[in-house]
């Protein structure tokens, strides 16, 4: 299989171009290196209709034998692995090594999820009546994904939907269709038709899907905004809903920590893949004993890391993913020195393609915009405290309750401020963990429902209660 062209969209177990393309742009070059099918509405009747009839078959397969299918999915990636990782750093602009690892995450997941359990539950077992509950697959899903984590995030939605018995169709972000539209290619291979179908567009082809009638489920990861949008839109049908929305989240880092070994570990957690992960530190508290080693050590940081374009090895962080990310970065970035912040900048970066420095922010005031949006890129504000219940309530302070961190020596402690942060996640002394086995969940505005785990699986299912009576004496 090629992974440099040919790039086609899944339908029916049919690979399948388009009468238009999309450009796809290499973010570190800013310049088109591929192009992909832009789905028509035909396209996506087409995908809903075999993904409806393929329900009809695929919801009665032994689970075993979907289990079975996932991991095929799995292994097929995991054969390709290397492909996937470099085209990724292509379309995506993340380090060879490290896309590689989403790459394989994507696997792992497919086949972590696999082994899940979803017992049926027995509310009630008497002399007179057994009451069961299953949980039956909802039919066919609307999966949407976003560019930050375009592979692991799909198979976030593929192995619990098919998993549970459902369909799917599903949609790469327009600014990363590419290794998406690679796996349906595997996956035509280890799927009967309609079961997966991949589809990419533009602007115009999510708000077609979240209105299409033929879809019982929307899974959605993206923004905030965006996602009030597909709820707006699911509503119509009462379509079943999963969101997962913006952060801004925050870690707090409590006095007692040793500063050297906390601040490389504070700088991945915010700007890993130039931060632009949900889950990324967004707004960095530091106690004020501590605050001026902090900032300094990760500043120092900042100045030394190697950022360029991914595919040159030895660079750890990669462009900003789209031009439309890049401007909302510097847009916060003018935004904070006309307001006259202190901009503490990273190492220098290339000229060409969506780059800008590691940037750090100091002490910026609470009510700033760096510190109330989600920048979503590489510019971290990073605020001093002196209480702890005051900077808890800064915290709190958010539409916002994506995931959140504390560092401290002392774990009862930390477990006392994990406890009154209101987010879907707490890391102590650690940050951007998750497992195929634990909810992730967004408060307040960062989302409705969970994935993952036995949370995540029950999200594609409708619990069904059946009543059996021990004899039938009452009808014969
Ligand atoms: P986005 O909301 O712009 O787009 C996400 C997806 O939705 C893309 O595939 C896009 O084409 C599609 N889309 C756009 N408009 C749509 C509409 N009206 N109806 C249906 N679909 C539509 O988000 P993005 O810029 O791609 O991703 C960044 C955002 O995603 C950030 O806010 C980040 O925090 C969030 N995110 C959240 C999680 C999580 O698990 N909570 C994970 C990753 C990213």
């Amino acid at each position: 299989m090629r992974f440099d062209s040919d790039y086609k969209m899944l339908i029916d177990g049919k690979l399948v171009a388009a009468s238009d393309d999309i450009e796809v742009i290499n973010p570190a070059l800013g310049t088109s290196f591929a192009t992909c099918p832009r789905a028509t509405k035909d396209d996506l009747e087409l995908a809903v209709s075999a993904a409806t009839r393929a329900f009809r078959t695929w919801k009665n397969v032994p689970l075993d034998e979907r289990r079975i299918a996932l991991k095929k999915a799995a292994a097929a990636i995991m054969e390709n692995a290397d492909a996937f990782a470099s085209l990724f750093t292509k379309e995506q602009g993340r380090p060879t090594a490290l896309a590689k690892e989403e790459v394989m995450g994507a696997a792992y997941w497919l086949s972590s999820t696999a082994d899940l359990e979803l017992p049926v539950d027995v509310t009630e077992d008497t002399d007179q009546r057994r009451i069961e509950v299953h949980h039956v697959p909802l039919g066919v899903v609307c999966a949407i994904v976003p560019w930050n984590f375009p592979m692991l995030l799909a198979s976030w939605k593929i192995a619990p939907a098919l998993l549970t018995g459902n369909t799917i169709v599903l949609k790469p972000s327009p600014y990363t269709p590419l290794c998406t539209l690679k796996l349906g290619e595997l996956l035509q291979e280890v799927f009967p038709p309609g079961v997966i179908n991949i589809i990419s567009g533009g602007d115009e082809l999510g708000p077609w899907m979240t209105a299409h009638k033929g879809f019982s489920k929307i899974s959605f990861t993206g923004s905030t905004a965006t996602g009030k949008r597909v709820m707006e839109s699911a509503a119509h049908d009462l379509k079943k809903v999963t969101l997962e929305l913006g952060g801004n989240d925050a870690a707090i880092v409590l006095p007692d920590v040793d500063v050297d070994k906390v601040a490389e570990q504070l700088f991945a957690g915010a700007f890993s893949n130039t931060a632009q992960i949900c889950v990324a530190t967004k707004r960095l508290y530091v106690h004020e004993d501590i605050y001026d080693a902090v900032r300094d050590r990760m500043h120092e940081i900042a100045k030394s890391a190697r950022v360029g374009d991914g595919s040159d090895q030895g660079n750890t962080y990669g462009p900003v993913q789209n031009k439309a990310q890049y401007e909302r970065v510097l847009d916060l970035l003018e935004d904070a020195r006309k307001n006259g912040l202190q901009l503490l900048y990273g190492s220098d970066v290339p000229e060409q393609g969506y780059f800008i420095p590691l940037t750090i922010v100091d002490n910026p005031p609470e009510q700033s915009r760096v510190v109330q949006e989600e920048a979503f890129g590489p510019i971290l504000p990073m605020m001093k405290f002196s209480d702890l219940d005051e900077v808890i309530d800064r915290a709190n302070d958010t539409d916002y309750g994506l995931a959140g961190a504390v560092w401290s020596a002392d774990l009862e402690k930390a477990k006392q401020v994990a406890a009154s942060m209101e987010t879907g996640t707490v890391w102590i002394n650690q940050n951007l963990q998750s497992t195929p086995f634990t909810p992730i969940t967004g408060h307040k505005q960062s989302g409705v429902g969970s994935e993952n785990g036995v949370y995540g699986l029950r999200e594609f299912t409708q619990a069904k209660a059946i009543y059996i009576p021990k004899s039938a004496a009452s009808v014969s």
